[in-house]
Formats: structure tokens, C-alpha cells, sequence
């Protein structure tokens, strides 16, 4: 027991003097809502992720609705997704008139099992949304082809993925693709979302939906509303894109740090060949979840379950008519998964004593 530590949270955004300053020059340009910035930031995000086009939003829900209406997707479509993810995955497709139909998760990294796909497919699929969860990307090639196969679009929630790899190429560049840039995610704007892909078609119809379904001044000929991105939020994204790199390299370096130490929990898997950028480090642990978190709580290491109920058996999910859903996998990951810190503020002696305490009050000890 080290009473003189510092609490260490659980994710931490680190923000400096650079988006300070960037924000100040935005503010005395007079140009605050969507300009010259949220243009270069597009550029440098799309050439980030190496794919075509890239095309800012408010949050990365907004990226979800905006993607998913962009390939088309509307009343009476069914998109098959993942129950085991943050709601707004199921609620964007809500938001849009369809229904999500959850197919189960792959045990080895919790994402869509690209296994169980086919059988929800009906006729009224129009696209499969899997979610890069964690930062561990889902079976995208496997996943790619099925929807070659169905002709179905592809969207993929990249919301805590920015940076993760399949075979060298990344997250983003499978379909449309949406990422956030909410605070405790691998970078930040604030606020923010930005929908990548390499269609230019879709990311024209993106950016008519984003800006109240214009292609021209006053003329509406497209269903939108306002999703803009300030010219604030992307100078503090072109600031934190900088960083970014660096800070997964040592988001990886410290899940491996963790995993060599952590002896009592199950440690997180990367396959083969995959890029995770441990936006969560996640352990799955057997005991009482809830004692464990507040031992650690206790001793100085924040916490968090992402996530402690799966979507289909949210009560807003159930009431809408959507929580059919045959997935004891998602239903096991939720009771046992638990996030430890990885951000990439840790010290070496903060990863020391994360995997130590973790242990011992999983031993019974804390
Ligand atoms: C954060 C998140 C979102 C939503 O992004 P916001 O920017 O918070 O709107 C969507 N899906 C997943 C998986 C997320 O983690």
C-alpha cells in the first residue's frame, strides 16, 4: 500500500501549449466554424489512415449516421453488427430508420465473428458494421469478402482504432469508415468524428449529408443536417495527429509491459499479423468484478468495464424491438472483461505497480 501515490486514471488526454496556441490562432483569424483547417486536418487524417478521402464531423457518431446514410442505408435496411461495443454503433444505425441485427463476437478478440454472418443476412441487409473494438481490428478481410459476396456495404466503427493494422494496411481504408475523436480516445479534438474512405462517391455524399444535404447554396436535394467540424476542434486534431504515432507506440509498449507482469488475469491477444493499438487494454477476470474494481480503486488504480451490458439488453434496445439476440459470447465478455490504464502518460513504475496490485488483490491479497 503506497498512500503517497498518485491516483493513476484510467485514460488520461494529454493536451499541451501546441493546441493552446492553435486554438488562439483560429480564435483572432475570425474563421471558428468549418474552414481552412478542417480541410488540411481532412488531408492529413485520410493521409494518416492512407485512405482517399477523409471527411470531418462533429462527433464519431455523427461519422456513424453520416457513413451509413451515405451508403444508403435507410427505413426498412438491416445492418448486422456487433452487440458487444459503446451504443452509439447500434443507435446511429437506429438513427437512420434500419435495424441492427447483432450476430455474435469471436472469443479471441471480441469483435464480430465474421463466422456467424451469413446466417443473418436476409434480403433486407444493406451493409455489416463490425467495430474495430479496443483497437484490435475485427476480421476485416474475412468480413470484406462476405460483403462482396452479398453486396452489402461495409462500415466500419473505427471509433477507438485510429492507426490499427491488417496486414500493414490500415483500419479505415476496408469500407467507410467512422473514428471519434472524443477525449479519452487515442486522440482527441474535443469533440470530434471524421468518416475515411477510398469511394469518392461516398465521400461527396458525405460531405453533402454533413452540411444540411447541400451540393449547392439554399439547393436541397439530399437529406441532411448540420454535422460540420469547427475550425477549432481540427486545429487541436492537426496538433494531436502529430502525436499520434508516437503515442500508440507507446500504448503498445506499455500493453506489453503489462501482459509480461500480469499473471492472474486473462492478458489481451493480438493476431497475427494485426495492429492493436490498445485503446483498452483489457483483461477478463473470473472473480467478483465489481470488489476487484474497488480494491484497485482503493490502491490507487482506476478502472472501467467497456462494457458491463451488452446493446441488445439495453432497456432502450429491448423497447424499440430490437433485443432478439442469440449471443452468450457477447453476454460472457460483458460479465468479465475489466480495462486497466495503457494511456501513454504511464511511467515505467506505473505499469510496475498497475500488474503488481492487479495481482495481488486478484490473488486476495488487496
Ligand atoms: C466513442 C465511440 C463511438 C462514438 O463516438 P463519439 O465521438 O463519442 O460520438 C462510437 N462507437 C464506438 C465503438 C466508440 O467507442
Amino acid at each position: 500500500m503506497t498512500a503517497d501515490r498518485p491516483f493513476i486514471p484510467v485514460a488520461k488526454p494529454l493536451v499541451g501549449a501546441a493546441e493552446r496556441d492553435a486554438v488562439i490562432e483560429v480564435l483572432e483569424s475570425g474563421q471558428l466554424a468549418q474552414g481552412p483547417r478542417v480541410t488540411s486536418f481532412e488531408e492529413a487524417f485520410a493521409n494518416y489512415t492512407g485512405a482517399r478521402h477523409a471527411v470531418a464531423v462533429t462527433n464519431g457518431t455523427a461519422a456513424l449516421v453520416v457513413a451509413l446514410q451515405a451508403n444508403g442505408v435507410g427505413p426498412g435496411d438491416e445492418v448486422i453488427t456487433t452487440p458487444f461495443s459503446f451504443i452509439a454503433t447500434a443507435t446511429s444505425i437506429i438513427a437512420c430508420g434500419a435495424r441492427p441485427v447483432f450476430v455474435d463476437i469471436d472469443p479471441f478478440d471480441l469483435n464480430l465473428d465474421p463466422d456467424r454472418i451469413e446466417e443473418a443476412v436476409t434480403e433486407q441487409t444493406k451493409a455489416i458494421m463490425p467495430v474495430h473494438l479496443y483497437g484490435h481490428p475485427a476480421r476485416i478481410e474475412e468480413i470484406r469478402e462476405l460483403c462482396d459476396e452479398f453486396e452489402l456495404a461495409l462500415i466500419e466503427d473505427a471509433a477507438q482504432a485510429h492507426g490499427a493494422e491488417h496486414n500493414e494496411q490500415r483500419v479505415g481504408t476496408f469500407g467507410t469508415a467512422a473514428f471519434s475523436f472524443y477525449p479519452t480516445k487515442n486522440m482527441t479534438t474535443g469533440e470530434g468524428g471524421i468518416i475515411t474512405t477510398n469511394d469518392e462517391e461516398v465521400a461527396e455524399r458525405c460531405r453533402v449529408i454533413r452540411n444540411h444535404g447541400q451540393a449547392r447554396r439554399y439547393y436541397h436535394e439530399t437529406f441532411g443536417l448540420n454535422w460540420r467540424m469547427t475550425d477549432l476542434c481540427a486545429a487541436i486534431g492537426l496538433v494531436q495527429l502529430d502525436h499520434l504515432e508516437a503515442w500508440t507506440e507507446a500504448r503498445i509498449q506499455n500493453a506489453i509491459a503489462l501482459s509480461e507482469r500480469i499473471e492472474r488475469a486473462e492478458t489481451p491477444r493480438v493476431r497475427q499479423g494485426d495492429r492493436h493499438v490498445f485503446h483498452q487494454y483489457t483483461v477478463r477476470v473470473s472473480a467478483d468484478r465489481d470488489a476487484v474494481q474497488r480494491k484497485l480503486e482503493t490502491r490507487g488504480v482506476g478502472s472501467a468495464v467497456h462494457y458491463p451490458v451488452p446493446i441488445h439488453h439495453q432497456p432502450i434496445i429491448q423497447e424499440l424491438g430490437f433485443g432478439d439476440a442469440d449471443v452468450p459470447i457477447a453476454e460472457q465478455a460483458a460479465q468479465t472483461v475489466l480495462s486497466l490504464p495503457v494511456h501513454p502518460a504511464l511511467e515505467g513504475a506505473d505499469l510496475e505497480y498497475i500488474a503488481e496490485t492487479v495481482d495481488e488483490v486478484l490473488a486476495g491479497n488487496g
